[in-house]
This record gives structure tokens, C-alpha cells and sequence, in this order.
């Protein structure tokens, strides 16, 4: 068996052309371009590559990008008064803070602070607590960057074992939280999962993860998930970005688990370019909710 590649460059290039549809509709019908800004501390080489990527995508779908960059050196105080300020600004319609963030830092102080209509990351803790009781504003964007992908390629989730290794705050959590819920905006065969969130204390791992008809991988550790460890014909998504010296690569050991399984994601090329897509939809939708305000308050 050859696995069939989920090509994510290409599904979110499509994605891209319906967000670009909806971004000029939106533009036209209040004259506001909705508008991202980004805030980058420091000069850590990964967060410029992702933020540059995020200010591309914007301008490809006509989204106003904004770069704050700030000093590795900066306080807490100082990072509030700039997030304050966005958080004031009637034209940005989302806010995004690049992590990770210096260690003087307090970057919860700082998440949480932003205000929840911008928080396109969907990270502030009252998106956290909508989305768990199955009434997501903002949907986290690695997480619904998976959904998409599988929703692309016809891969019903629903009924099916799903085996998420990684329990993270960004990733592996909300990703339980959305394939395991009891309805999904992507429609029927995008929820109800029955899902096994495993991570570092899971005890035997790989009897859990050859059981599942999907695997998800989030580990942040290279080529972790073997060909062992998953059955014939399973569906393995490899969420996770590892820079070796042999360049980038993922959690999954991806040749020979080209052979075991139905479908698989690439790294590079998978579920990396979705979850900037992601980041675009949110940015739409923070902004159609801020005109909804803006009408509603008048
Ligand atoms: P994280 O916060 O470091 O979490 C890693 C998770 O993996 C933890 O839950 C940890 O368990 C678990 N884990 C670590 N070693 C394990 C082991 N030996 N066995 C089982 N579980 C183990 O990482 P993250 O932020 O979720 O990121 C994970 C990966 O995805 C990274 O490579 C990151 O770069 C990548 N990523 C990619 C995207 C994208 O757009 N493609 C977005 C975000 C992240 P414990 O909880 O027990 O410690």
C-alpha cells in the first residue's frame, strides 16, 4: 500500500481562494480591510519566519498585515501597553502576539490581556471555555488546520478511533476537544471521534495508537511515531515541526509509514500551511463581528 498524500499547501491554497472571495465581499460592504497585527519580540530566526509567513498569506487574500517589533529586552509592562492600544485600535480586527515570548516575560499575563473578539489565536481563556462547551467563537488554528485537511479529502472522522499523542495547550488539546465533539460547523463527518489523548505518562503507547483509525501526531520529538505503532490503513496526520540537521522533519517517521498507511501528511507541506489559513478565516470573522458591534451599538 502507498499512502495517499494530504497535500496541505494545496488544500490551503484553496482555502485561500474562498477567503479572498469573502475578504473582498467584506471590504466592499463596510469599506474596512480587516486588519492582522502581529507583535514580535525579539529576534528569534523561527517566530520572523512564521511571522513573515502570516503577513504573505494576508496580503494574498487582501488582509492588512501590521508588524510591531519589539526589543528582546522589553517588560511585561511595556508589551501590555502595546496590546492595550491594539486592543483600543477600531481598525485592527485581530492581534496576534508570536510566542514564544522572552523569558522575563509573563505570557499568560500578556494571552490574556488580549481583548477575547481579537484573539484570532483563540488562545484567551473565554475562547478556551466556548469552544469546550461546543460553542467555539474563534477556532484554534493548528487544530481546525487537521479538521480542514481531513474534511478536504472526504476522511469521515465520525465513529472512528482517533489517537492524538500530545496534550498541549495549542494543539493536542483543542484537537480532542473539536474531533470528539457532537457537531462541527465542517458538518457530520467532522465530530464525533471517539478520541485517546496520550502524552509523555501514557503507558503503552503504541498498543493505543495500532487500535486507531487515526493518529495525530504533536510531540515535538522527530520521526517519534514508527511504522509499528500504527495499524495497516489508518489515516496518521503529523502535526509537529522538528529542525534537524538533515532540515526540517516531523513527528512521524513518514517512509516507511508511507507503506502502512491510507493517508498521510507531509512535513513540510501539511498541516503547517493550514494553520496559517486558519489564522486568515479568524481574522475575517473577528472583523464581521466588530462591524456586527459597530451596528449594533451604533
Ligand atoms: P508541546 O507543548 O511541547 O507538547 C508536546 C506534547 O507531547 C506534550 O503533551 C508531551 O507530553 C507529549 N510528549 C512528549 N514526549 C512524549 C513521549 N515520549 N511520549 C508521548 N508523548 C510525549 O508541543 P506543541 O506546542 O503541541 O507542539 C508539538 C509539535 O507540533 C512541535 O513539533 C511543534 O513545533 C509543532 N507545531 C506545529 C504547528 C503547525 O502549524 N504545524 C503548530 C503548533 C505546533 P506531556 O504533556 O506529558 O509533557
Amino acid at each position: 500500500m502507498t499512502a495517499t498524500l494530504l497535500d496541505g499547501r494545496a488544500t490551503a491554497q484553496q482555502i485561500q481562494e474562498e477567503i479572498k472571495v469573502k475578504v473582498a465581499a467584506f471590504t466592499d460592504a463596510t469599506g474596512n480591510q480587516p486588519v492582522l497585527a502581529a507583535v514580535l519580540v525579539g529576534e528569534d530566526p523561527a517566530s520572523a519566519v512564521y511571522v513573515r509567513n502570516k503577513e504573505r498569506a494576508c496580503k494574498k487574500v487582501g488582509i492588512e498585515s501590521q508588524l510591531h517589533r519589539l526589543s528582546a529586552d522589553i517588560s511585561t509592562e511595556k508589551l501590555i501597553d502595546l496590546v492595550t492600544s491594539l486592543n483600543n485600535d477600531p481598525r485592527v480586527s485581530g492581534i496576534l502576539v508570536q510566542l514564544p515570548l522572552p523569558k522575563q516575560i509573563d505570557s499568560q499575563k500578556v494571552l490574556d490581556l488580549i481583548d477575547p473578539a481579537k484573539d484570532v489565536d483563540a488562545f484567551h481563556p473565554t475562547n478556551v471555555g466556548l469552544l469546550s462547551q461546543g460553542r467555539p467563537r474563534f477556532l484554534p488554528c493548528t487544530p481546525h488546520g487537521v479538521l480542514q485537511v481531513l474534511h478536504r479529502y472526504e476522511i469521515s472522522i465520525s465513529g472512528k478511533l482517533t489517537a492524538i499523542i500530545g496534550r498541549s495547550d495549542i494543539v493536542g488539546k483543542p484537537l480532542a476537544m473539536l474531533m470528539g465533539a457532537k457537531s462541527s460547523h465542517l458538518g457530520a463527518d467532522s465530530c464525533n471521534s471517539t478520541v485517546t489523548l496520550c502524552h509523555s505518562r501514557t503507558p503503552n503507547l503504541a498498543e493505543i495508537t495500532r487500535q486507531a483509525d487515526i493518529v495525530v501526531a504533536a510531540i515535538g520529538v522527530p520521526k517519534f511515531v514508527t511504522a509499528e505503532m500504527v495499524k495497516e490503513g489508518a489515516v496518521v496526520v503529523d502535526v509537529g515541526i522538528n529542525r534537524t540537521e538533515d532540515g526540517l522533519c516531523g513527528d512521524v517517521d513518514f517512509e516507511p509509514l508511507r507503506h502502512v498507511a491510507s493517508h498521510i501528511t507531509p512535513v513540510p507541506g501539511g498541516v503547517g500551511p493550514l494553520t496559517v489559513t486558519m489564522l486568515l478565516e479568524n481574522t475575517l470573522m473577528a472583523a464581521r463581528l466588530q462591524a456586527e458591534t459597530k451596528v449594533a451599538t451604533g
